[in-house]
């Protein structure tokens, strides 16, 4: 099963008081997002000299963040406090994220601080679309909260609008879906456009995503101490992914390795070392230590393949690829390592769980295979086609790429075992009329 998110717009049927009320809100929410954007620049620039007096940075969240800046607040009293919070809650937030992404190059000169059109859309959350009735396969009834207290106060009402959706052609089974509850209703937006206002509704739903699984499309997993995945597809030359970071865990590792050191070396301090319950403690913090690497490289392992089973239901592979770990018979110490058979454990399980097939290829040769013309090379000279842990070099047709890439390529072409097989034996009878020292 996968998430999908999608979209659909619908017209809202012409009220003169519930128009007039939309136009207000579009109105108020685009001074607002103006208006906030400017007091993001603001705290920027203040924020700036306060750093250049007191040396450090002013607390943030103080100003902006999750409470708004007080110029935004007051400005709020005046023009847009009749509408409901989690417009502007979500509208204030909306143009904050703006600012910030756009910041570095605003404080470059290399882009100007965003604009709000008059004409722009504002922001409906799920919760505040209620009671979805169907009326006909045109016409659909809904309840949509606009107001806050004080505005449903000041306008004699509970802040709540029948609002009818004219839908167009298709548009209405997305709407019986949410109606029984197939579709799940999201965050959503409200436009303007020809004078008319149109609802874009967001939804979201689950698919079963067997069905869409190619049987020729392969996913080669390549699994490695430079990055601990990399992907590539069959059918798709220009896909490829690295999966997460070693440095990442080598990191954690050493620095946890380093508590371990620090806690041992105590230990000749205790006195009597050897018995009593002060060793005791100290054993336990040690493997408790021991316990946190474990559980850091799980939670990673599992992280990294629910990241790769995702790849392979984006990119349709019906089956992954993967190197052979069990009964490893190679010299190669990583391979070793339990945390790369338990994240291929994990890649295969979750795979089973979405009906993708995993194949488990001999690890012998994947690498040293040119994934462009399928030469084969040998260990004895691996200096001149692997100059580097990271650099695959061919030497038949010149090809260079990312040693892990080209793995993750042999990885991803169907019965790569029998075509690795093939090719040695060609190569050995080559070798044999030619004695070439590529053999
Ligand atoms: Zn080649």
């Amino acid at each position: 099963m996968i998430k999908v998110i999608k979209t659909m717009k619908y017209e809202i049927k012409y009220d003169k008081e519930l128009y007039n009320l939309l136009s207000d809100i579009q109105h108020a929410i685009w001074l607002i997002k103006n208006r906030a954007t400017t007091a993001a620049y603001d705290w920027q620039q203040f924020s700036f000299s306060y750093n250049e007096r007191f040396g450090e940075y002013p607390k943030e969240k103080a100003v902006i963040g999750k409470t708004l800046a007080p110029d935004v607040y007051g400005f709020l009293k005046e023009i847009g406090s009749f509408v409901s919070s989690s417009i502007i809650d979500t509208a204030v937030q909306e143009a904050i994220k703006k600012f910030k992404k756009d910041k570095v190059k605003i404080l470059k000169g290399e882009q100007s601080i965003q604009i709000y059109r008059r004409s722009g859309s504002f922001p409906i959350r799920a919760h505040q679309l209620k009671g979805l009735t169907k009326l006909n396969n045109k016409t659909y009834h809904t309840r949509l909260s606009l107001l806050s207290n004080k505005g449903a106060k000041e306008r004699n009402c509970n802040g709540q609008f029948l609002v009818t959706l004219i839908t167009g052609n298709g548009a209405y089974e997305i709407l019986d879906r949410v109606i029984n509850e197939e579709y799940k209703m999201c965050d959503s937006r409200i436009y303007k456009r020809k004078n008319k206002f149109f609802l874009l509704l967001t939804y979201k739903f689950e698919k079963e995503i067997e069905k869409v699984l190619d049987e020729n499309r392969i996913m080669g997993v390549d699994i490695g101490m430079a990055v601990p995945a990399v992907l590539a597809v069959n059918e798709d030359k220009y896909y490829r992914q690295y999966v997460g970071d070693a440095k990442e865990i080598s990191d954690f590792v050493a620095q946890i390795n380093n508590r371990k050191k620090r806690l041992l070396r105590s230990r000749k301090w205790a006195g009597d070392g050897s018995r009593g319950s002060g060793r005791k403690k100290l054993m336990k913090s040690v493997d408790a230590i021991s316990n946190k690497i474990h559980n850091y490289r799980e939670t990673k392992n599992h992280t990294w393949s629910r990241f790769i089973v995702n790849e392979a239901l984006k990119n349709r592979c019906a089956t992954i690829q993967i190197e052979n770990l069990s009964g490893i018979t190679t010299d190669n110490a990583f391979l070793k390592d339990w945390t790369f058979f338990s994240l291929q454990q994990k890649i295969t399980d979750k795979a089973k769980e979405h009906g993708i097939k995993v194949v488990k290829v001999k690890p012998n040769h994947t690498s040293q295979r040119c994934n462009k013309c399928g030469f084969i090379h040998k260990d004895v000279n691996k200096e001149m086609w692997r100059p580097t842990q990271s650099n695959f070099k061919c030497l038949n047709c010149g090809h260079e790429t990312n040693a892990d890439l080209n793995a993750a390529r042999n990885l991803a072409i169907k019965e790569i075992e029998k075509i690795i097989a093939e090719q040695l034996k060609e190569q050995k009878q080559n070798a044999k009329h030619e004695g070439k020292y590529l053999v």
